[in-house]
């Protein structure tokens, strides 16, 4: 058609043409900003105009569902809609499709439910309590426990990762314990105690009909290695497979990008080993550098001109990742000019730092930059909170990027559990739902109820709804008439012919008393109200229940992707692959940046890479002296910046108030004792 302008190719350079055109395994292996993403998605518009392969026939596939909607738009552009590639999307999408398509291989049901983290965690919990009530386990008290809880759910996902499956677990994580030299008794303790609950965690997924975010990928590689029918099935499906951010890929996500490439060998994947950041999820460098020898016809091809950032954020770049000595070395050049150094900015506090953010962003604003060429990045979550203040109070509009925390609101997950026992009121998969809304607003229905219910419905082998209905059939007086009405109306809704989603959970928030109870609580409920409406507002967007629970699950984005005209906020690792004009990283303090607590210092030094290399024509550092009530300061990284690349910054100058100069003199004091003078 005449909207296809060009043959994908254009305004490419030599390297990346050849790269994008090659055929067969490629790898292009480059630094940040040389193009490697343009060169995919040119790989796969040159695939489909040059090499006549069918955009349904081609999989693509990235790491967050930001860089995944990027990716799509980019390909759109090129294309046009109509000729947009199905399989573009993160690991988690497609495995979640493949595993929709053959539920069994992972002894699950059609209609099953993806469980979030938390939904793992709250598994991990039970199977702990009880151990605990059994007497296995020592009782523990409220933090250790939920330390305990989190560590666990965390390695049993790692073991996944490794490939090994419940019925190896504990043989495996020896040798995991062996092979990496671990030495901390309490690390050995929970590595142990995962592999011990890991069998009984799947049983329990699997009984309640669950797939948690692993077994999305797990069960189909597993299976397409076991069974040569089934894998060829799959692989038979595409003509070419793509994968952006290699550098990143865990064993068990090549492993399935191998089943489905080997036989026709066409696997296009681009890397930047400087910006491997997931290590500490199990992400596994060696693959990306050793690619070659598991496809000895492919082709590494290098990109070295860098079209993204100026030359002093370039300059900052390559500073900071020389000291990391693992990575491949790498040139990287531009033909931009130096442009403005970077701006290194002091705070006394995180307060102060939100503020003067904030500010700087209404003044470039002011001054016509948009807002959405504007980016806050952070080390950790926890940050956003205080600048979002700070924003909110500035009205300048903004975005978490790869936010999740919609779906985990309590009021969305309450709807979304109504919804979910609506669908299916007599699986054992809809406990949980049931648990959970059961007495929202006040039923009556106690931990005392609770318990007795349980057990009917494990006597009559029923779901804890059916068997709700069973003992309120035969119950009177006012609670039971609340609950019967309540059970009345979730059957009632089920069973209604109303195709629309966003109708149905109106009807079950409404006339179960739910969004009232919200409605008496003043401010808190208001603000659950909004988001009740939200969720009604998106539901629309979706005709099968299960897909609105997958995009929930998989944390999807809440809007659709249109996010222009609001500053984006996100954490370094959530940045990944994206460029902003503007660019705002703050709390570059030693105390928290690099964190002590990851193991590998280099991966901290690469998160630093990928910051500084979002920028393409501005980048703003800032420390504050004092986070948290503690003292901190600048890091290191910040000293590492060539001085001419680097200027004191928009912010005042640390106010010298009183209090502030003699903290710091206490705690100078302390820093020396601690060094043992
Ligand atoms: P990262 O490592 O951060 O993922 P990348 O290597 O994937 O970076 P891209 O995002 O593809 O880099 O490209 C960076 C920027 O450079 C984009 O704005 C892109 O449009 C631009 N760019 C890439 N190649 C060219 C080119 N040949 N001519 C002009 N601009 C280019
Ligand atoms: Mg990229």
């Amino acid at each position: 058609s005449p909207a296809v302008a060009d043959d994908g190719l254009a305004g490419l350079t030599p390297a990346q043409r050849e790269a994008a055109g090659q055929a067969g395994a490629v790898v292009v292996l480059a630094g940040a900003g040389t193009g490697k993403t343009r060169t995919l998605v040119a790989g796969i518009v040159d695939r489909i105009v040059r090499r006549g392969m069918a955009p349904h026939r081609i999989l693509a596939v990235t790491f967050t569902n930001k860089a995944a909607a990027e990716m799509k738009s980019r390909i759109a552009t090129a294309l046009g809609a109509e000729r947009a590639p199905y399989w573009v999307g993160t690991f988690h999408a497609h495995g979640r499709r493949q595993l929709r398509t053959d539920p069994d291989i992972a002894g699950l049901r059609p209609g099953f439910d993806i469980c979030d983290a938390e939904d793992s965690r709250r598994i991990v919990r039970r199977l702990l309590e009880k151990a605990r009530d059994a007497g296995i386990m020592e009782d523990d008290d409220g933090e250790t426990f939920r330390r305990r809880v989190k560590s666990i759910a965390t390695r049993i996902a790692m073991l996944k990762e490794d490939m090994i499956l419940p019925e190896q677990a504990i043989i495996s994580t020896e040798g995991l314990i062996a092979s990496r030299k671990l030495a901390d008794p309490d690390d050995i303790m929970a590595w142990r105690d995962a592999a011990a609950l890991y069998p009984a965690y799947q049983a329990m997924l699997r009984e309640a009909n669950m797939a948690d975010f692993t077994d999305l990928l797990l069960w189909p590689t597993v299976t397409m290695l076991r069974d040569e029918t089934y894998r060829q099935d799959w692989a038979a499906r595409f003509d070419a497979v793509l994968a952006d951010e290699f550098q990143d890929v865990n064993r068990l996500q090549f492993l399935w990008l191998r089943a489905l490439a080997r036989d026709h060998g066409e696997l296009f994947v681009v890397g930047d080993d400087a910006q491997s950041i997931y290590g500490w999820r199990g992400a596994n460098v060696a693959i990306i550098r050793n690619f070659l020898r598991e496809f000895p016809d492919g082709r590494m091809i290098a990109l070295e001109e860098n079209f993204r950032s100026t030359g002093h954020i370039l300059a900052a770049a390559n500073a900071v990742i020389a000291g990391d000595s693992s990575r491949l070395e790498k040139t990287l050049y531009t033909a931009s000019g130096e442009g403005a150094p970077l701006e290194i900015v002091s705070w006394t506090g995180s307060l102060e730092e939100a503020q003067g953010i904030a500010a700087e962003i209404g003044r470039r604003a002011a001054e016509g930059v948009p807002y959405e060429e504007m980016a806050i990045l952070y080390r950790y979550n926890f940050l956003s909170r205080i600048v979002e203040e700070q924003l909110l109070r500035s009205k300048i509009p903004y975005e978490l990027v790869n936010d999740t925390a919609f779906w985990q609101r309590a009021v969305i997950r309450d709807a979304l559990a109504l919804l979910r026992l609506s669908c299916c009121p007599d699986e054992r998969q809809s406990d949980d739902a049931f648990r959970r809304v059961v007495n929202q607003p006040a039923r009556g229905i106690g931990a005392k109820t609770l318990a007795r219910l349980e057990q009917l419905a494990d006597e009559e082998a029923v779901s804890l709804f059916r068997a709700a209905e069973m003992s309120v059939a035969r119950a009177n007086g006012k609670a039971a008439r609340r609950l019967q009405a309540f059970l009345a109306l979730v059957r009632s809704v089920g069973q209604s012919e109303d195709p629309s989603l966003s109708e149905r959970i109106g009807r079950l928030v409404e006339e179960s008393g739910y969004a009232d109870m919200h409605r008496a609580a003043g401010e808190e409920g208001r603000a659950a109200l909004e988001n009740l409406h939200e969720l009604l507002e998106l539901a629309r967007d979706f005709t099968v229940v299960e897909d609105l629970f997958d995009h929930a699950a998989l944390g999807s984005a809440k809007h659709g992707e249109d996010a222009l005209g609001r500053v984006k906020l996100m954490t370094i690792h959530g940045s990944k692959g994206l460029e902003f004009g503007h660019v705002f990283l703050l709390g570059w303090e030693d105390t928290l940046f690099p964190s002590r607590a990851n193991p590998d210092q280099d991966e901290e030094r690469r998160l630093a890479y990928v910051a500084l290399t979002r920028g393409r024509r501005r980048v703003a550092i800032s420390w504050c002296a004092w986070r948290n009530g503690r003292p901190a300061g600048a890091n290191s990284f910040i000293d590492e910046i060539p001085a001419q690349a680097k200027r004191d910054g928009w912010a005042r100058e640390v106010r010298r108030n009183p209090r502030f100069v003699k903290r710091q003199a206490g705690s100078l004091a302390d820093q020396i004792a601690a060094m043992g003078f």
